[in-house]
């Protein structure tokens, strides 16, 4: 496909409405768009950001996929378990190239028991069709398997609590790229308080391994900020060169 006719993909996965100037070239749908490789290059260009490294602690080391989900739906580290209607592992491809990082179920997710069905997660799966991805080729988890009340941010310590099944989870896919979808995700993987504006639109690492990590703004975020797609289209690209270079 064509770099023309995958950004129009995004353009009509994303609901965005593009406008072309009669008689001349064009500023959206039928354009000429930059390729890929020149939109990584801008984007990359920008210093990278050191962040501590975590590492995987004793505890779920050496779990494997049951042993690992049976810890996490008996989990009682914090105090997210008194409340939860149900714990969200995560889902989807376990040896997949793509990894997606959300922040916390909602309260559709904690009904459900899986990670983005909600309205945020519909935009999640337009996001992924508009780069050739169906849902079930990639896997979704979150920073935190259990919802905070009243949808708060995640406290310090649930996420330390949490961090644990995260990267055993990311040591079992061996993803070759993260996409952390908002700040929350973003800021907790790589350690950092720098803000999400600042994060995205450059290439990270996560982990012992190194993961590629690319950021990008949160599908509710995009919901309530549409003007934003286009930015989070550059993410996606990003994502794509940097999984396309290391192949
Ligand atoms: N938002 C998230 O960050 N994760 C979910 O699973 C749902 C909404």
């Amino acid at each position: 496909m064509t770099d023309a006719a995958l950004r129009n993909r995004y353009l009509d996965a994303m609901g965005i409405d593009v406008w072309v100037r009669r008689g001349g070239e064009g500023v959206g749908k039928g354009a000429n768009v930059a390729p890929a490789s020149s939109v990584v290059s801008a984007i990359t260009a920008r210093e990278p950001i050191a962040v501590r490294q975590p590492q995987p602690t004793g505890d779920v080391a050496g779990l494997d996929w049951d042993g690992l989900a049976a810890r996490v739906a008996g989990c009682t580290l914090c105090e997210l378990h008194a409340t939860r209607t149900r714990t969200v592992f995560g889902v989807g491809n376990r040896n997949a190239d793509w990894l997606v990082i959300g922040e916390a179920p909602g309260a559709d997710e904690d009904q459900q028991g899986e990670p983005f069905v909600g309205r945020a997660g519909q935009l999640l799966n337009a996001m992924l069709f508009a780069i050739g991805l169906q849902r079930e080729q990639v896997y979704i988890a979150n920073i935190l398997k259990c919802r905070p009340t009243d949808n708060r941010d995640p406290a310090a310590t649930e996420v330390a609590c949490c961090e644990p099944y995260l990267l055993r989870q990311i040591e079992l896919i061996q993803p070759k790229i993260i996409l952390a979808v908002g700040r929350i995700a973003a800021q907790n993987l790589l350690k950092t308080d720098t803000p999400i504006g600042k994060l995205r639109g450059q290439l990270h690492h996560y982990g012992p391994q190194r993961v590629p990590v690319v950021v990008t703004y949160h599908p509710a975020y995009l919901l309530r900020s549409p003007s934003e797609k286009r930015k989070a289209w550059d993410d996606l690209r990003l994502a794509c060169g940097v999984l396309h270079d290391a192949q």
